[in-house]
Order: structure tokens, then sequence, then C-alpha cells
């Protein structure tokens, strides 16, 4: 399998050369050639699979840069019950008229980042052993994707991690996630600022090309296709468990912001698994469910993004969204100079842009590319919260009542509709006490995690300085650092 950019460079290479890259040189996003069909045969076949069965069988498809005993041996390292709480990994859990919830929220993190970023950590340790290398990570959080890259790689060899992060901003739970962990090759590291004086400080880093060269820094984000690759095997795994049989069909409702989740579920859907509808919800920065009523992608300004009780969503632009922008163009050439086009200069110039009618067509028709939309306040989600407890005694966090709330507007009938559970509540007890009253019971937490405030805190406090912050990378984590 070889990757190309949704921009035009089709300069071919292996998964694993894309595997530590973020955006294509020529700004575009990678996408492998093709996507492989599964058939009936390979689908009846798979239904028997454990998860990390199935999530090799998925992987091999796109990864031949890795030998099979290899990637079998890393899939089984990542997806274990130790780990993600489960024998199924992924159990679904029934609601009613025909709802399920499907729980990827059961890693270290409490949140579906950890199915991805688990396997992201074996495969990079495993591509910097076989090359001789070492990676310094940069990132910026807000929260979620921060320390599922932290529990991802710590006492990983040859990756060093260095999180920047706005110093008291984030939640109590969230900081006290982090900053507990007392792995020498995680450094957090506090920001004197806010969460964007964070991402420009990474930006910034990034941009001096000598250093990052000299210093091997790279980054684990939402772009990254591993990523999404991984996230396509709970799509699979769901329906597996909703069905009897491969003749049915099923719907998914997915709480969205960078469209990387659901992006997930398209390719799943390209690859032939029988998935009628995907549903994508947004909370009130609504950019996506815009886009999937009219065709038309406008980018939202700092002053016209919320911040809302699911903040893992609020997003002013959805930086997977080209992939799927690339697909619905036909994934070729011509796709590929639209959308170059349309994500370059127009989105510079205007702000957005609008497909023609013919283009945007099969995206929402169920025999094209099957995408329904809704948008869900916070509201919605405080009455979500309380009736799914009220009905099924199920607690449910703030950005999973976002797509349950979607998922029954599009509800059809005789159709199994799955809503992904995109973190669990624990990590927002202050919304949810919000919506269940004083009386109700908090979230319940891991065992492992009850007495996570009290831990001791290893983090370093920073002036939101760039300059500074390479000084701390080049003392602490130097290639020959991170070698060690
Ligand atoms: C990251 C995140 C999302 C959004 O996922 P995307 O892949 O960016 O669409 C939704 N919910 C939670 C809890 C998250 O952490």
């Amino acid at each position: 399998m070889k990757y190309l950019s949704t921009r035009g460079d089709t300069s071919p290479r292996g998964f694993c050369d894309i595997l530590l890259e973020g955006l294509a040189p020529d700004g575009g996003l990678y996408l492998p050639t093709h996507y492989p069909k599964v058939d009936a045969a390979t689908l009846a076949r798979w239904r028997g699979l454990r998860y990390a069965e199935l999530a090799f069988e998925i992987l091999q498809l796109y990864i031949d840069d890795i030998p099979p005993a290899d990637l079998r041996r890393l899939c089984e390292a990542t997806y274990t019950e130790r780990v993600f709480g489960t024998p199924q990994i992924v159990p679904l859990k029934p609601l009613g008229e025909g709802l399920f919830l499907e729980a990827l929220s059961n890693g270290p993190t409490l949140a579906f980042k950890d199915m991805a970023m688990q396997l992201l950590g074996q495969l990079l340790e495993y591509e910097l052993a076989r090359r001789g290398e070492a990676l310094n990570i940069l990132g910026a959080t807000s929260g979620d994707t921060g320390s599922a890259a932290e529990y991802a790689m710590r006492g990983k060899r040859g990756v060093n991690v260095f999180m920047l992060s706005p110093a008291g901003r984030m939640s109590p739970f969230q900081q006290a996630q982090m900053f507990s962990l007392q792995d020498a090759n995680i450094h957090n590291l506090a920001i004197a600022g806010v969460f964007d004086d964070c991402q420009d400080i990474v930006k910034a880093v990034s941009h001096d090309l000598a250093f990052k060269r000299r210093h091997r820094i790279g980054t684990v984000n939402s772009i990254n296709w591993a990523r999404l690759l991984a996230q396509v095997v709970y799509y699979f795994a769901g329906y597996f468990q909703a069905t009897k049989t491969n003749a049915q069909a099923v719907s998914f409702a997915v709480p969205s912001g960078n469209f990387g989740n659901i992006c997930a579920g398209h390719v799943a859907r390209q690859m032939g698994l029988p998935i009628r509808r995907l549903v994508l919800a947004t909370n009130e920065n609504d950019v996506l469910d815009e886009f999937f009523r009219s065709g038309r992608y406008r980018v939202r300004g700092s002053a016209e993004t919320c911040e809302t009780s699911s903040p893992s969503m609020d997003i002013s632009k959805a930086s997977n969204f080209e992939r799927f922008v690339f697909d619905l163009l036909g994934h070729d050439a011509a796709a590929a100079v639209r959308t170059r086009e349309l994500f370059g200069p127009t989105l510079a110039r205007e702000g957005g842009f609008t497909l023609s009618a013919t283009e945007f067509a099969p995206a929402t028709r169920v025999d094209g590319f099957g995408f329904a939309s809704g948008r869900s306040t916070h509201a919605d989600r405080l009455a979500t919260i309380r009736d799914t407890w009220a009905r099924h005694r199920v607690m449910i966090d703030t950005h999973t009542a976002d797509g349950l709330k979607v998922a029954r507007e599009q509800l059809e009938p005789g159709v199994p509709m799955i809503v992904l559970e995109t973190a669990l509540p624990a990590k927002f007890e202050a919304t949810i006490r919000e919506a269940l009253g004083p009386d109700a019971p908090p979230p319940e937490r891991p065992p492992a995690l009850r007495e996570l405030e009290s831990r001791p805190r290893r983090f370093t406090a920073m002036a939101a300085d760039a300059e500074a912050v390479k000084r701390y990378i080049e003392t602490h984590g130097g290639p020959a650092a991170a070698a060690a």
C-alpha cells in the first residue's frame, strides 16, 4: 500500500514513511491510494475475531512495510484487557429503541483517543528502534490529546514527550492525570498563558527547521494517518456486536470536532462495512453541521468559537476534513487539483468555500457517502444526560450526550444506531452534577484513579516563551538523551 497527498503529491510512500509525518510537503493530508474492499467471506471470518486479531487483519491491509508477525505482536500488546478494562475492549451497551453505546473510553485517560494513541506508542517505539533513531514529541494540549499522548508514550524507548499546557486552565482531573506521571521521558511544561500561547510556541519551534532537525522534533496530532487507521477497527467491532449477520446494516453517531473519529467511520464504509448512515454531531461550534446541511464550509474565527461544556469538540476548523472532501471529489488527480484550490487559496482568501450542488450531492445520499448531521447545545446536553440516567441508570459524558441527542433525531426503524462514547463522565463531574443535581451519585471512577488528585506532581512552570522551551528541550531531550 502506498500513500498520496490530498493536494496532488503522489511520490510513493509506505506506511512507515508517513508514520512520523504530519502534513505532506505540499500541505495536504496523507491517504492511501485506494481503500481495500472487504468481501463477504472476509467479513464473515472477521466476525469471530478478538479485538487484537481484528485490528491486525485491518491494519495489515494498509501496512506492508512491517513484517506481519511483528504487526500482530504490536496489536496484541496494545489491545489488552489490562489496559482497556474488558475482554471485548469496546463493549456495546443497549439503550433500547435500537440505540447502543459503544464504550471507547476505558483506556488509561478515559477518552477514546487512547484507542489510537496506545497503538501509535507501540508503532513508534518499534519503528524508531528499527531505524536506530529517537524522537522528541512536542505538543500543546488543553486536555484530552496531551494526556492520551503521554500515557501512550510513557516509558517507551527512543521517545521523549514535551507537552505544553496552559497553567491552571485544565480541569483538576486532567491536570492531575498528566502531572502525576513520574516517567523520565515525559515532560509537562505548564506555560503561563492560554492554550493559544502554547500552540503558538509549538508552531514557533516547528518553524525553526534547523532546531527541528537537530533535535528530531515530531508531533502526534489528529491528522496522523496511523491514528485514523487505528480508529477504523472499532467501527468493525461495533458492527459485529450490534448485528447477527452481515446482511444487516447499522448507523453510527459520532460526537465530532476535528473530523478524525468520523473520518475513520467513512474509511470503514468505503471498505464495504455495511454502514447505512454516518451521523455527525457537533456542539454549538457547528462548522461541520453547517457543511452537511449546505455544502458550505466556513471556518470560524476565535471570537466566533465558543467554550462549551463539551470542550473537546470546540473547534473553529476541522483539521481532518480535507480527507473527506478529497474523497467526495473523486479521490483522483482531478480531485487533488480541486482540493488544493479549495483548502489553499480559496480558504485563505474567503475563509471558506461552497461546493457546487453536483459536487456536494453524494455526501448525504445513502447510495453515496451516507452522512447526516445535527447539532446539540448545553441545554440539550443536560437534558440528554438527565434522561439517560433516569431511564437507563447509565451516566454519559457531555460529548457522548451530544452524539446521543443527534442520534435520536436520525434514528430509522430497523436500523441499529451505535453512538460512540468518546469520554467517561468522571472527566466532567461539574456538568454531570449540573444535569443530575446534588442527590445523584458522583460519576464512577476506575479504582486505579480514585486518589489521582493526591498523587505527587511532576511539571515545570515556564513563561510563554519559545526560546525558553527550546532551551528546555536542548537540556532534557537531545537525540542522545532520547536514545538512552
Ligand atoms: C477529541 C474528542 C472528540 C472529537 O473527536 P474528533 O476526532 O476530533 O472529531 C470528541 N469527544 C472527545 C471526548 C474527545 O476527546
